[in-house]
């Protein structure tokens, strides 16, 4: 599919939940494709993209950023808190924050610098062992550390468990966004962005469906 057929499909889905038009916010995620994809993306005049992992976003962004003026980034994989200074050298925004020390590693970072790119805050709503993300009941105690601790939180995050209907989850995140006063929702992926959307997400993270199947290196 191609990025117009995306945002197509995203305006139609925003109209259809009764939201404003191009208030969904397209991360196109680059993680793992040929630099001709994603420039070709960029080439169509989009500028908000998703990396998984630092030191890939490193060895691709820099470059890029020389050619195109107003990238966004956004980290939407788990950061170790080694990696923390990296991560808030080449991202505006992280998706992943998921755990007391590196929430504190991020403030520290953030005072010395004065600047700290926006977060979320990932909820592992499947309350799956493999999946990074605060678990679910712990999640308004977090939240609070985190904005404690001056961290602009934006919103949570979730990838929902393969196998389970994504709704469900979805409408878990926004549940759980609303009684801590959080508006932004990073939810819902090439399969189920639409389904997001419905549900109050403000940024879907959409690789394949725009840059086809991810080739392994
Ligand atoms: C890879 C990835 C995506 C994009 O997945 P697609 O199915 O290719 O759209 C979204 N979110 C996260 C956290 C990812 O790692």
């Amino acid at each position: 599919m191609s990025l117009q057929d995306i945002s197509d499909r995203i305006s139609k889905a925003e109209q259809n939940a009764g939201r404003k038009p191009g208030e969904v916010t397209l991360v196109a995620v680059s993680k793992v494709q040929p630099d001709e994809r994603v420039k070709a993306v960029l080439n169509e005049g989009h500028r908000c993209f998703g990396e998984n992992r630092v030191q890939e976003a490193e060895s691709k962004w820099p470059s890029f950023k020389q050619h195109f003026d107003g990238v966004e980034l956004h980290l939407i994989g788990p950061l170790q808190s080694n990696k923390a200074r990296a991560a808030m050298a080449l991202f505006d925004v992280i998706h992943t924050l998921d755990r007391p020390k590196l929430a504190t590693t991020l403030a520290r970072i953030a005072q010395e610098q004065g600047y700290c790119p926006e977060m979320f805050v990932q909820v592992n709503t499947g309350e799956e062992e493999q999946k990074a993300g605060v678990l679910p009941a712990d999640a308004d105690k977090f939240i609070q550390e985190c904005l404690g601790l001056d961290l602009p939180v934006k919103g949570l995050m979730c990838i929902p468990p393969a196998h389970e209907e994504a709704a469900l989850h979805f409408a878990l995140l926004a549940k759980i966004a609303a009684r801590n006063g959080l508006v932004g929702l990073s939810m819902g992926m090439s399969s189920d962005f639409e389904k997001a959307i419905a549900l109050g997400a403000t940024h879907i993270r959409v690789g394949s469906a725009i840059f086809g199947d991810r080739v392994p290196a």
